[in-house]
């Protein structure tokens, strides 16, 4: 559906509909509280109060591992991304936005979030996750918006490029930058680190949010948002994380000094912190293996964050709501470490 084509109502319907297909589709193990339905005047007519601590699965998990990438769809439990609860109001209706790592996780879980809210989207992500990709792809097309798969490895300035321009030719055009694709791999010591590994946790943690923002900024008009997933890791450093955090605080950086340039142009620039997530960047790779069964017990929460959780920032620092935030950092770290 072209974006001039837009109609909200069509759109909530679709989206309403939309979740018990996306429940069939995605299915993550998770048990959800449905949301309340909406009144006719447009609110809701009451939400239950939902506990934090218990809405979602806690530690100890499974023991799993997953070759790098990782597949959302291999985890247990299932990442919930918002596939049967996000409910948008057109708060995006008739945006552009590309999504790097938009196949899972906390990208899968702002894509979501924005073809529901009226984006049309395009997601990069490596071929590998085609499955993933896949099923966003579905889901997007379900919420009535348009949905492009664009795979490739971002650490090509080439293809960083080209990805920019398919965006855009396939879009009709972009408003919405979301750099969220990252690498991690933990090491014990500084010593452990080779210098190809080094490589591809700057390549593409900070050589390629580099390439796609500069690619894209001449399509961006006033009113455009970039938006950064940066980490809980760019203020308090893990220490068996010493290459990931150090790009994540490039990240944090990145985004307050363009935020300052790109003002004046009217072209919003925030990140996004979040601290522990379920995301298949954990089991595959991400975490020691023996690690990852305690994954988010020490947040003061009891638990790690879902993607789904994250979602609502991506939305309204993408969206007209909070036009006067720029060069900031909007945590979600489940309350230790944060911005
Ligand atoms: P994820 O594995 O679901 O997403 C990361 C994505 O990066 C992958 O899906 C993949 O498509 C993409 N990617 C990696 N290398 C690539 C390459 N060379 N070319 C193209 N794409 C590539 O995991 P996630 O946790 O949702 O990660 C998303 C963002 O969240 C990252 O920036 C990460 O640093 C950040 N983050 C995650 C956590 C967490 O605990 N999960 C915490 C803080 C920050
Ligand atoms: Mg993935």
């Amino acid at each position: 559906m072209a974006s001039d084509e837009f109609d909200s109502t069509r759109r909530l319907l679709v989206g309403g509909l939309a979740t018990g297909a996306a429940a069939a589709l995605a299915s993550p193990a998770l048990a959800q509280a449905p949301a309340s339905p909406p009144s006719p005047a447009g609110g809701a007519s009451s939400q239950r109060l939902v506990d934090p601590t218990a809405k979602y699965p806690k530690p100890p998990f499974p023991k799993q591992e997953q070759p790098w990438p990782g597949l959302a769809s291999r985890m247990n439990p299932r990442p919930d991304h918002g596939e049967t609860s996000y409910r948008g109001s057109g708060r995006l209706a008739g945006r552009k936005a590309l999504v790097t790592g938009g196949d899972s996780g906390i990208g899968r879980a702002a894509v979501i979030a924005f073809a529901r809210e009226g984006a049309d989207v395009a997601i990069n992500y490596l071929p590998a996750e085609e499955e993933d990709a896949r099923e966003v792809v579905e889901l997007i097309r379900q919420a009535g918006g348009k949905g492009v798969a664009l795979p490739g490895d971002i650490r090509e300035e080439a293809f960083c490029q080209k990805l920019v321009a398919d965006a855009v030719r396939e879009l009709g055009g972009l408003d919405i930058l979301v750099n969220n694709a990252a690498f991690q791999r933990p090491r014990k010591s500084i010593l452990d680190i080779s210098s190809e590994e080094f490589d591809q946790t700057f390549k593409t943690n900070v050589y390629a949010p580099f390439w796609i923002t500069k690619a894209a900024l001449p399509h961006l008009k006033p009113g455009s948002a970039i938006i950064t997933t940066s980490s809980v890791n760019a203020y308090d450093p893990g220490e068996n994380l010493l290459a990931y955090a150090s790009t994540k605080a490039v990240n944090m950086n990145f985004t307050k000094s363009l935020a300052k340039q790109l003002a004046p142009k009217g072209i919003r620039v925030n990140a996004v912190a979040p601290g522990p997530v379920w995301t298949p960047l954990q089991p595959s790779g991400g975490q020691f293996p023996e690690d990852l069964p305690d994954f988010g017990a020490t947040s003061p929460m009891g638990r790690p964050g879902q993607p789904a959780e994250l979602a609502p920032l991506f939305v309204l620092l993408a969206s007209d709501e909070a036009t006067f935030s720029t060069g900031q950092v909007f945590g979600a770290v489940g309350g230790r470490g944060g911005p």
